[in-house]
């Protein structure tokens, strides 16, 4: 399999239970003529106190979906199953790196969310307030996030990797009344202090007035004036809290993006309409039955944990496995292994994972029985045709459809994907395929014009959605500024895409990464996919530097696959595998073998930071980025670009 154009052709073969789009086709287009009919039918799936009054008060770019409704999204997630069959059945499988396993039934994840919703009660957290949370991938995140939902209570879940400043800055932000946090997570085989980053960061958040710390890793930690034990304010509380109907568009939440382009921005997103966008996709999408075992990969700290470890699959009822612990740790086998051990159905994860898996090769996974799949998800960055190919043949063994979901955190939930519970289509290997009914998308060029098919243009949302952010916390401005400006009256992600001659949708990178060689505007994500597709070529990142003639020039970092040597031959390799894949304009002036790229801790490649030491410029803040741990992977990753091969 070589260039994506290539697989593109090839694609055509790929003969799923493939039946005519048009199902997909009727439905987008009743939903799309008439929305609040459409929207207002989702949104009875789900469990209301009080009716709307409007399906959507648009106030452009202000919408308020369901004005005039009360809900909660707690109940949506437990109350509404306890007195069915469901009650029993195991809502969350809990795996840890060593193995240890925990299993928590719908009924007991209600009971600990309707105690831990009490134990802030009791603390005087009340509806609107701000909850930090700084927990490892343990059930006691989705209960502390269940429990202030339950009240109310908006939480701020900050990813369990960052640094103390970076806990600082969000929680400075939100301006949270509590922190929860554990005494220590579980990473590598080592053990990170939690505790410890939140009492470096607490002396400068005068907004808190406690912290709740759960024994978890049972390692001695300080308790200061403001802490107090998870388990000893759960002895007390008492078994039931009355949910909080609160409006449709009260704030569920706030989440910082992964910033891998700059500052993270405060996304905040409502009740009523961002459930209703997650019913709604997690039924077309993943076609969610009650024998699924769902395994989402993403970690509860960015959007796709909060969404579809969190609210959807919850709300559907399924069992989920979650799962603490990095993918390689101690063998690069977990997710295969707990595929096998739990018989997951639908695995939900991401190109970089996969790409690291692929590095070891396919005798890993051969090993283990992976029969129990039904279904391949991927979501996070494009995705690698040969990457796709890899995960299609050697995970799914050509059994499993595989849905590309493009979507971001201000978007809620899935924008872009095959519906497989509304049909599956033949599937073309880097395509995310059509928008999910409902959602407006299209790509256009620099005037906002839609472009002919084949044409590289910025995808765009041209009708409001209801998962869509409320606002950014605290900036409306910025909101208006980011989002809405660079075309009038339409949501811009931020994303470049194309439309093919079958009207399939091709995301190809950040708008901001494009590189411009020679007056010609080439995409990282096509770059790097052609350098994945070489053979010895595990991951690529590509970014320019600043050159006299051709204004900018192409320098790519490579990984190479286990067993392939870092030599002068395979640079010429592959700058000829480049030259006849996409053509002279792509070659790469300067290519660096390197062990691993640095990366956001959600596992995207930070190009901004190739660029700047590609061009010696100012590396920037990373602290915002990465996490204690992380913050030496990069160092490290800096070191071998400087020691890098460079034949
Ligand atoms: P920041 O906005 O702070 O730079 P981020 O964009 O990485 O961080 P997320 O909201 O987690 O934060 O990621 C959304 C982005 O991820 C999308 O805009 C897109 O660039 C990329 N993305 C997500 N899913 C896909 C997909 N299936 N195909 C292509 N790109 C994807
Ligand atoms: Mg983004």
């Amino acid at each position: 399999m070589s260039s994506p154009s290539k697989l593109y052709e090839e694609s055509g073969k790929l003969k799923l239970s493939v039946r005519p789009g048009k199902q997909l086709e009727k439905l987008s287009k009743e939903a799309l003529e008439d929305p609040d009919k459409f929207w207002a039918e989702q949104a009875r799936n789900l469990v209301w106190f009080e009716e709307w009054d409007k399906v959507l008060d648009w106030n452009p770019p202000f919408a308020k979906w369901f004005a005039g409704g009360k809900l909660n999204a707690s109940v949506n997630c437990l109350d509404r199953h306890i007195n069915t069959d469901t009650k029993n059945k195991a809502a969350i499988i809990w795996e840890a790196e060593n193995g240890e396993t925990r299993t928590l039934t719908y009924l007991q994840l209600y009971y600990q969310v309707n105690k831990f919703a009490n134990v802030l009660k009791d603390l005087g957290v009340k509806k609107g307030d701000r909850v930090t949370i700084y927990l490892p991938m343990v059930p006691e995140l989705p209960i502390a996030m269940l429990a202030c939902a339950r009240i109310g209570a908006i939480h701020s879940v900050v990813f369990s990797g960052f640094s103390a400043q970076a806990l600082t800055d969000r929680a400075n932000d939100a301006q949270s009344k509590v922190i929860i946090t554990a005494d220590g997570g579980m990473r590598k085989g080592r053990l990170v202090e939690l505790k410890k980053v939140v009492d470096e960061s607490t002396g400068s958040v005068p907004s808190v007035e406690h912290v709740i710390v759960l024994r978890r890793a049972g390692n001695k930690v300080e308790m200061g004036p403001k802490d107090l034990w998870w388990h000893e304010l759960m002895e007390n509380a008492k078994a039931y809290c009355p949910p909080e109907p609160v409006e449709s568009t009260h704030p569920l939440y706030i989440l910082y993006t992964s910033g891998t382009t700059g500052k993270p921005k405060g996304v905040m997103h409502g009740t009523g309409g961002y459930l209703t966008h997650l019913y709604s996709t997690a039924k077309w999408v993943f076609d969610f039955s009650k024998q699924d075992v769902f395994f989402c990969t993403a970690d509860i700290g960015w959007v796709t944990g909060h969404s579809y470890i969190v609210y959807a699959p919850l709300m559907h009822g399924v069992t989920e496995i979650m799962y603490e612990g990095a993918p390689d740790f101690p063998k690069p086998d977990r997710y295969w292994a707990i595929v096998e051990k739990h018989g997951a159905t639908i695995l939900y994860t991401t190109p970089t994972a996969l790409r690291m898996y692929m590095k070891y090769g396919d005798s890993i996974p051969n090993s283990f029985d992976l029969s129990s799949l039904r279904l391949l998800g991927t979501v996070g960055e494009p995705i690698n045709p040969e990457v796709w190919m890899w995960y299609f043949k050697t995970i799914g063994k050509e059994n499993c459809p595989i849905i590309d979901t493009w979507w971001q955190t201000e978007t809620g939930g899935i924008m872009l994907s095959m519906c497989t519970c509304i049909e599956t289509i033949p599937m073309k290997p880097g395509s995310a395929t059509f928008p999910v009914p409902g959602v407006d998308a299209a790509v256009v060029d620099e005037e906002g014009k839609p472009v002919a098919p084949g044409t590289k243009g910025y995808i765009v949302v041209r009708k409001p959605w209801p998962g869509m952010l409320l606002t950014l916390w605290g900036d409306d401005e910025k909101y208006k500024q980011v989002y809405w400006s660079r075309f009038a009256g339409t949501y811009y992600p931020g994303d470049y895409a194309l439309v093919d001659h079958d009207g399939y949708l091709w995301l190809l990178g950040r708008a901001d990464d494009v590189l411009k060689v020679a007056g010609h505007r080439l995409g990282t994500m096509e770059l790097e996919s052609a350098f994945v597709s070489h053979k010895a070529i595990a991951e690529a990142a590509v970014a320019s530097k600043p050159d006299a003639t051709k204004g900018e020039s192409i320098i790519a970092f490579l990984v190479p696959k286990e067993g392939f040597e870092k030599s002068e031959q395979l640079r010429k390799e592959v700058v000829a595998h480049i030259r006849s894949t996409l053509g002279p304009i792509a070659t790469p002036d300067d290519v660096y073998f390197v062990s691993k790229l640095p990366k956001t801790r959600s596992g995207k490649i930070m190009r901004r930071l190739l660029k700047s030491i590609a061009s010696g410029g100012q590396i920037g803040d990373i602290t915002t980025l990465e996490d204690g741990a992380a913050i030496d992977e990069v160092k490290q990753a800096y070191e071998d670009l400087k020691k890098a091969v460079r034949p």
